[in-house]
């Protein structure tokens, strides 16, 4: 007998239609002794076969779905969905001439728990659950078969397998180690990548879209770059004319990487075209507020303020009272460019907050476009989750 879970009366609704996730709650019954991240078989309470998944016992989300049909767990069913995934990908990839995108977006992507970004000829992996760790093995196969010339990196060194009763780990999984750092290109432009010490899997892949948009409001403007990483919406910014271009954030090594991308592009690094800041953003937009210096153009990037439902409350304070700073040291008509990437948080919310800022701050706010993750991060029907990166362009009189 193959080791299954049977699930509680009424509890198949949302495998029904097609959510990958199984709570503990919904489970009545284990058959069998499954591994944590072994393939099970799920069935309803009247004992309808429903899906193949894999088992987490740590977890609150106790199983994930790998696919909803009878089929064997193994490498080809991981080759199929990395082509997939590959495919849909394609057209966004010729179109910017991307060298770096995000190759496989866990739920989005069929593949649950796993996330995998190519930087050039690195594919960097990172496996968040435990069924994503039990077929590390199964999946670098699978990756080297569709790739067939490909070094795969792993950076799952990320708080969230904890929960998955994983530690972190690091490492070459197959392949060679870069010998210097891996450099991209999006939109024409070329940033370099640190693979192995830079935040998740090294670079911000997501927000390409709004960085390109950003460029048609920063000619000639003065332009405050919060939370730039390694240079991201600057280096955009530059590119689209910017007269003057302060990056600013904690991370020192980002804002070394962020000098280094500026370099390899040719733009002029010196402090009148282009300042990386080290600065806490909170204090230093308080600190320009205070001095009555002001820009044309703010860009309001912010890390994830919201991990949980119970963090939400605090985020929302945190989202206004950025916004609202930034606001106050915008030249009136200037342009804010925000975003958030808290999965909890919805447009509509994140708009009533941007709204209510402009009461606190005395500013009147007109939203004039509006941004979403780039294409090469899907978001699956049966997964709303999977969209989570949202922003306007707003325009603050
Ligand atoms: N805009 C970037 C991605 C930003 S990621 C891009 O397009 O690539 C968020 C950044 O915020 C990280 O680099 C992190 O170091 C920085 N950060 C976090 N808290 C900060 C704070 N209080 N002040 C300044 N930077 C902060």
């Amino acid at each position: 007998m193959t080791i299954s879970l049977t699930l509680a009366k009424g509890r198949e609704k949302s495998l029904i239609r097609r959510h990958p996730w199984v709570f503990s709650r919904a489970i009545e019954q284990i058959n069998g002794t499954p591994e944590a991240g072994q393939t099970v078989d799920i069935y309803s309470h009247d004992g309808r076969w429903l899906a193949k998944a894999a088992y987490s016992p740590h977890s609150q989300i106790r199983a994930r779905v790998w696919s909803f049909e009878k089929r064997e767990i193994d490498t080809n069913f991981f080759v199929e969905r990395i082509s997939q995934a590959q495919l849909l990908r394609e057209e966004v990839i010729q179109q910017g001439k991307l060298t770096g995108y995000r190759l496989i977006a866990a739920e989005s992507d069929g593949l649950p728990g796993i996330t995998i970004d190519r930087y050039d000829n690195y594919l960097v992996c990172q496996f968040l659950s435990a069924g994503a760790d039990y077929q590390k093995t199964v999946i670098v196969d699978a990756l080297r078969k569709c790739f067939p010339a490909i070094n795969i990196y792993e950076r799952s060194d990320v708080a969230i397998r904890k929960k998955e009763g994983l530690k972190p780990t690091t490492g070459l999984l197959h392949g060679n180690m870069p010998s210097d750092p891996v450099i991209i290109e999006e939109n024409g432009i070329k940033i370099s990548v640190d693979i192995v010490n830079g935040h998740k899997t090294g670079f911000y892949l997501d927000q390409r879209d709004s960085r390109y948009h950003a460029m048609k409001y920063v000619k000639d403007k003065e332009v405050l770059n919060c939370f730039s990483y390694t240079g991201g919406f600057g280096l955009y910014a530059a590119k689209g004319g910017a007269q003057r271009i302060i990056n600013a954030d904690v991370s020192q090594h980002a804002l070394e990487t962020a000098k280094l991308n500026a370099e390899l592009n040719q733009f002029d690094t010196s402090k009148k075209r282009m300042v990386f800041l080290n600065a806490d953003v909170f204090k230093l937009l308080r600190e320009y507020r205070d001095q009555g210096t002001q820009f044309d153009v703010v860009i309001m990037d912010p890390p994830k303020f919201a991990e949980s439902k119970a963090q939400l409350n605090g985020a929302c304070r945190g989202y206004k009272d950025i916004n609202m700073l930034a606001m106050q040291i915008l030249k009136p008509g200037g342009t804010l460019l925000t975003y958030s990437c808290s999965g909890l948080m919805d447009q509509t919310l994140f708009q009533k907050i941007i709204a209510d800022a402009a009461l606190d701050a005395k500013r009147h706010v007109k939203f004039i476009e509006r941004f979403g993750q780039a294409a090469d991060h899907p978001v699956d029907s049966t997964y709303p989750e999977g969209f989570y990166l949202k922003g306007f362009a707003c325009k603050v009189f």
